[in-house]
């Protein structure tokens, strides 16, 4: 190997929530450990996210009253996924989701506000919301456990490629120290060595548009996507170079809680998500009326909002936007939010039939007296209430590349697998980069969980890895 300046026994790429879990798990099994991020901040999407991580049997949905079971979740889970999920990994995410949040409570000292979610697609409540509303939230306790573990986040520090010894296995990295996404040139080529394993934690590719694009065709330059510019595919790239097993590239999540009234993810989706999906209705602009079980998993509302070829609208009354609690001020100063003295106003304002809307919310009324939604199959929550207590909230609903299904193979162990299924040494992955755990559609918030389960276990194992490799 050339140049070989520094040697760590377990190299982690990428700062979010996978990677820091991992390097978190590898430095207390005793490992020497690096964290390297290519851009000037730790965090990546995760930084960005709503910090929401779903959990089945916790403390908190005990004490909220709602029943659960890793089962449960994992049902879920394989069938928003459309069967394709792998079940191995899935499971795994399931049955280890109630540790993986007592681990964020107990071990790192995240705070989660005391109310338990029910987002689309789950058949019950257990969602959990960081303080905040933010996955800064737990990245700053994953930063501070590091700090207090002495491993070092290497900032500016971009993987360009592998080092493989000559028996194949995964001995180091090659990487530019000095990056600057603005200046190709910028920088220095360092080799660095890992006496153990590297564990990729690289993100998703959603800001990739070529290569988004080739798997997805339909999701070109006009789609937008709620993901930061720095989501590519390079690093998965490199992974594919070395022979790591593809899996479920073209599945391509599309948020539904998205605006076209704004650049990526915005301000509306917490009135859309935490609101409109649990309370209100969706209407077609076009016949006034409910197309779609608004709270579907994000795959089936996305495709019912495409179909229907132009934006929907999202509306919901006064009640739940008063006893949500949600500060939609940024949102309704955009416009990206509006509010309607009455359903005539409303129906104006957006070109709808205004006797059709009146139906339809007539309807949907009729169903949430009855607790059943006979048209579309929503469930009818608890605390739902019919429609009717003005002012109406709005928002136009224009799907956006959110997350990616796919990417790297990786077995049980974390351990990234070749094409022939077998793991190539040295190597480990968890969090958005890697492919198979979610299928076809991904649940809102397991994405967190799976990024602590997977992150943890593949920052474990790391550190084991001759052992484990043996
Ligand atoms: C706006 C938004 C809201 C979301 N909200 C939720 C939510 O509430 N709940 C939920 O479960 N999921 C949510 N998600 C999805 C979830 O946040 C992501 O799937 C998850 O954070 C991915 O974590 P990760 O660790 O795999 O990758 P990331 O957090 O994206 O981190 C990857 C890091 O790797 C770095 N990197 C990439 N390539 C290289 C390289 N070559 N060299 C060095 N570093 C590199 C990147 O710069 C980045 O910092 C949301 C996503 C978005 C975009």
């Amino acid at each position: 190997m050339k140049d070989v300046k520094n040697a760590y026994d377990v190299i982690v790429v990428g700062s979010g929530f996978a990677g820091l879990a991992a390097a978190i798990e590898a430095r207390e099994a005793g490992a020497r450990v690096v964290v390297l991020e290519k851009m000037k901040a730790v965090g990546g999407n995760s930084a960005i996210s709503d910090g929401g991580v779903a959990a089945a049997g916790t403390d908190l949905q005990e004490k909220h009253g709602f029943k659960d079971s890793p089962e449960l979740m994992y049902r879920d889970m394989m069938k928003a996924g459309l069967g394709i999920n792998h079940p191995r990994l899935a499971r795994e995410v399931a049955e280890r989701s109630n540790e993986a949040f007592r681990w964020s409570v107990d071990h790192l000292g995240v705070e989660y506000m005391d109310r338990v979610d029910h987002f689309g697609g789950h058949s019950v409540h257990r969602c959990y919301t960081a303080a905040g509303r933010t996955g800064a939230t737990i990245i700053k306790k994953q930063v501070e456990k590091l700090k207090e573990l002495g491993v070092e986040i290497r900032l500016g520090v971009y993987l360009k490629t592998f080092v493989q010894d000559p028996d194949g296995r995964v001995c180091g990295v090659e990487v530019r120290e000095g990056y600057d996404y603005r200046d190709p040139e910028a920088g220095v080529d360092e080799v660095l060595r890992a006496r153990k394993a590297v564990v990729l934690a690289t993100g998703g590719f959603g800001s990739d548009l070529p290569f988004r694009s080739v798997q997805d065709p339909r999701l070109t330059a006009q789609v937008d996507t709620t993901n930061k510019p720095f989501a590519t595919a390079q690093a998965l790239k490199e992974a594919l170079r070395l022979g790591a097993a593809p899996i479920h590239l073209s599945h391509i999540q599309l948020g539904p809680w998205t605006s076209p009234d704004e650049r990526g993810f915005g301000d509306g989706p917490v009135f859309a998500d935490y609101i409109v999906f649990l309370y209100g209705i969706i209407v077609d602009p076009a016949t006034g009326r409910r197309f779609v079980n608004e709270l579907g998993d994000r795959k089936a509302v996305s495709d019912a909002i495409l179909a229907a070829g132009h934006p929907c609208i999202g509306i919901a009354d006064e009640a739940p936007v008063k006893a949500q609690g949600w500060d939609l001020s940024r949102a309704l100063d955009k416009g990206v939010v509006r509010k309607f003295g009455d359903l005539k106003e409303l129906a104006a304002a957006y070109g709808v039939p205004a006797d059709e809307l009146t139906a339809a919310v007539e309807i949907f009324n009729g169903c949430v007296v009855k607790g059943k939604d006979e048209e579309f199959g929503k469930p009818i929550l608890p605390d739902a209430a019919p429609l009717a207590r003005p002012p109406y909230y709005t928002m136009r609903l224009w799907p956006k590349v959110h997350y990616t299904m796919g990417g790297v193979g990786i077995d049980i162990n974390a351990r990234v697998i070749d094409l022939d299924l077998k793991p190539i040494p040295g190597l480990f992955a968890a969090g958005e980069v890697t492919g198979g755990i979610h299928g076809a559609c991904r649940l809102g918030s397991c994405a967190i969980t799976e990024c602590l389960v997977f992150g943890r276990i593949a920052g474990k194992n790391a550190a084991v890895s001759s052992e484990l490799q043996a």
